[in-house]
């Protein structure tokens, strides 16, 4: 009886590694594509050489931020570029750079090589017409695949979208000011005034509870510090709009009223998605 009893418990330990194992991969290829497949690489390796005591946990950990590291480093952004002709948007450079970290340490930031032609080119004009401008950009595409969504935007499949920051001043000085008051990029928003068209609460009498969802997420705390920079972001618009490349543009039309953009390119998302009043998606 006492042999049989073992034998269940070793083998229901061994079922909840394999269901964790499976959960891991599953969530590490939705965030980042391709750190679903280092973590089995990662596994195959660790069952090879076994390491004991300490050392174990430093040199598993270390292993596999390793073969991530050149995975998503070395080896991703040729295999993108030569097969879907996609490149991964700079990192440093001044005028156009990520808001944040995990967006290229999540492989979240590639784009067709037209699109990441027009935003470089657009970002520096901005930053010439307005000298200290860095221009952010948020959630890309996924490096490989011609139909693989990265979440939570199902559109964002194919190297052809992408999303960018709003431009603010410092709410007291009136000084640009680089940065954005959410830590997420997404879920502080522009919201409608007194008189302005409010699909927010047109949306929600609609039924679509998911659409301001993030603004109850995300911390609000810095956004009395941040003001929105209409005049730039206007201009950042009209440049990408100008762009025979880009095909269409969203934001919120209570923005695009008091911006005064006319481009026939400008469109409203629509009820289904999230706002776009946090920020700008752009598409080839
Ligand atoms: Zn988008």
């Amino acid at each position: 009886m006492e042999f049989f009893r073992v034998k269940f418990t070793a083998m229901k330990k061994r079922f909840l590694y394999l269901v964790l194992r499976v959960f891991i991969v599953i969530m590490l290829t939705i965030l980042t594509q391709v750190g679903g497949l280092v973590y089995l690489l990662y596994l195959w390796i660790k069952q090879k050489h076994s390491f004991i005591g300490w050392k174990r946990r430093v040199l598993n950990i270390g292993l596999f931020v390793l073969l991530y590291s050149i995975c998503s480093f070395a080896i991703v952004p040729t295999v993108a570029y030569k097969l879907y002709n996609r490149k991964a948007l700079p990192i440093t450079n001044s005028a156009l750079q990520p808001l944040r970290m995990y967006t290229f340490l999540m492989n979240r930031h590639y784009v067709d090589e037209e699109l990441y032609e027009v935003l470089v080119n657009s970002a520096e004009t901005m930053q010439l017409t307005y000298p200290e401008t860095t221009t952010y950009f948020l959630d890309a595409c996924f490096p490989l695949g011609a139909k693989f969504p990265l979440l939570p935007h199902w559109s964002h499949n194919d190297g052809r979208k992408v999303d960018l920051a709003f431009y603010y001043k410092d709410s007291e000085t009136g000084i640009y000011k680089n940065g954005s008051p959410s830590w997420l990029g997404y879920g502080v928003c522009e919201s409608p005034k007194a008189g302005d068209k409010d699909m927010p609460t047109f949306c929600k009498e609609q039924g679509f509870f998911q659409y301001s969802m993030l603004e109850k997420i995300v911390p609000q705390y810095k956004k009395e510090t941040y003001h929105f920079d209409a005049k730039r972001t206007k201009k950042l618009i009209e440049i990408l709009t100008a762009s025979p490349s880009i095909k269409k543009l969203f934001i919120k039309p209570h923005l695009q009223s008091r911006m005064q953009l006319t481009s026939p390119k400008i469109r409203f998302h629509g009820c289904h998605a999230v706002r776009h009043d946090d920020h700008i998606h752009v598409q080839l």
